[in-house]
């Protein structure tokens, strides 16, 4: 399972213009690979960024932009102009480049030198009006971008420049992602619903339907051998409870729920899948839900979304790719049930079981307990508290004509008390900037109540995931007051009905 791609990396383009004479080119050439040593040096960036030889005329600038569009390994563009680059030698290029941008506004040096500057100097060093330049053309041709100022070698720039790559690292996934989707949709739910057809368009994600009991074939095919080797690392990674250990009274359970997950990866490997969805009204020949088994495919970077819900289980995975080889998890989430006092109100989140480790706060303990829904026997399942910490949540609903996410700052709290005779993983979480406000918002905005939760990102790459979807994105954060947002959305349903046009 592959959710850190090494071989992947972001062009850095440098504009210029011939006008300079071939010694001044030899200077930018230079100074733009000091940028990107500069940028490449700090472990913020976390993509790998290519220097590409200096452009300065239109058809080697829109060859460029052809190149990394057709690249497999280049999911993004950085374009720096360093001197000053005729902003019309861009617009073949830029209408063809099919990768996201980001415009990084910056200079080779970082402080003036007061004393010594003349005329070459000003000529060598002119992105202060160069990227204004480009700056225009972008704006005038509508392109959806993000925009960084600062120096190279200030890590709150370099930060920036990371979470947009992390972002198109999870746009790269989601272009070929294939879901597979066991069963449909769940007793008559409105929110799991959507336009998949739209989905495959707008995300590329491509979402599509099997039948459970092509599951159960897989299951039931598992090699015994396999089943051992995954019960082995349920012994070594949790605290397994011991009527489910080897000589266990209910050892079986345990080893069925080990064949689940050896069968459930090996049909999403075969298929190249890498997000799925399960459904307890629709079991076939399954013994357990799925509990431990989505659990262990999550924290391995599958995306996941429980009752049918794709459209959960696409924003997990993305997630997943977007926070690989970072601290922190993501994880399928659903808000359950409130503490709305004495003290300062919190969201209890859970899922009937497939909360993914990758958020726990300990060792989880995997145990056995009864599941009052899906009519089958006792699933196996890990249970934990989430680590304490910053992050957010995320949903995504279909409009009918369009999509639109809805994301929310928390914090990740510790449960006021221990949660005894709760048997499933949960986390404790205050909503920014109150769970009123949260909640009303929340509401009126029409989340669903699954979500993504996530801690390995910070919620500007989610930000610059929604910018290169060209999805809605509303946020509701320390400075949400319900008014505001009430009008944020007024504006947003014009402006998107607006912005669609009548074309594509
Ligand atoms: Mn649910």
């Amino acid at each position: 399972m592959n959710i850190a791609d090494e071989n992947l990396e972001c062009w850095f383009l440098t504009g210029s213009q011939a006008l300079y004479g071939d010694a001044v080119l030899r200077q930018v050439d230079e100074q733009s690979r000091e940028i990107v040593a500069m940028l490449d040096a700090g472990p913020e960036i976390g993509v790998r960024l290519t220097w590409k030889p200096v452009l300065t005329g239109a058809s080697e600038i829109r060859r460029a932009c052809v190149e990394a569009s057709s690249s497999d390994s280049c999911i993004g563009v950085v374009a720096w102009m360093h001197t000053f680059s005729p902003a019309k030698a861009w617009i073949a290029g830029l209408d063809a480049l099919r990768k996201p941008l980001l415009h990084l506004h910056t200079q080779a040096h970082l402080s003036l030198p007061w004393d010594e500057i003349d005329m070459d100097f000003m000529n060598l060093n002119q992105s202060a009006h160069g990227d204004r330049e480009f700056g225009y053309i972008e704006t005038r041709m509508a392109l959806r971008r993000k925009t960084v100022a600062g120096h190279a070698s200030d890590r709150g720039v370099r930060e920036r420049i990371g979470s947009w790559a992390r972002a198109a690292a999870g746009w790269h996934a989601a272009q070929e992602m294939r879901l597979a989707r066991f069963g449909d949709n769940m007793r008559d739910v409105a929110v799991t619903e959507g336009d998949k057809v739209e989905a495959q368009i707008r995300f590329g994600v491509s979402v599509n339907t099997y039948g459970v009991n092509d599951l159960v074939a897989a299951v039931d095919d598992a090699p015994p051998a396999a089943v051992d080797e995954v019960v082995e690392q349920y012994e070594q990674s949790y605290a397994v409870a011991p009527e489910l250990t080897v000589g266990g009274a209910r050892h079986e359970s345990l080893r069925y729920a080990a064949r689940l997950e050896v069968g459930l990866r090996s049909f999403l490997t075969q298929g190249g899948f890498t997000a799925f969805t399960t459904n307890f009204e629709d079991l076939g020949g399954l013994r357990q839900l799925p509990g431990i088994a989505v659990q262990r495919l999550m924290a391995d970077g599958y995306g996941f979304g429980g009752e049918g819900d794709w459209k959960t289980a696409a924003l997990v995975r993305i997630l997943k790719v977007m926070g690989a080889n970072r601290p922190g998890g993501v994880s399928f989430m659903e808000d359950y049930t409130y503490h709305l006092g004495p003290g300062e109100p919190k969201i209890l989140g859970a899922h009937m079981l497939e909360v993914c480790p990758s958020i726990a706060a300990g060792r989880p303990s995997c145990e056995i307990h009864p599941l009052s829904i899906g009519n089958r026997e006792d699933p196996v399942r890990l249970v934990f508290d989430a680590q304490p910490g910053k992050g957010f949540v995320v949903g995504l609903l279909d409009l009918g004509d369009r999509f639109r996410l809805v994301a929310n700052d928390v914090e990740i709290v510790p449960p006021d008390a221990p949660l005894p005779r709760l048997p499933v993983a949960r986390a404790v979480w205050k909503p920014a900037p109150s769970l009123a406000t949260s909640a009303e918002s929340w509401l009126s905005a029409g989340g669903p109540h699954h979500t993504a939760l996530c801690t390995a990102v910070g919620i500007e790459s989610l930000e610059d995931l929604a910018v290169m979807a060209g999805v809605e994105l509303v946020r509701i954060d320390d400075s949400t007051t319900a008014r505001s947002f009430m009008r944020e959305l007024r504006w947003n349903q014009a402006y998107y009905r607006l912005a669609q046009g009548l074309a594509r």
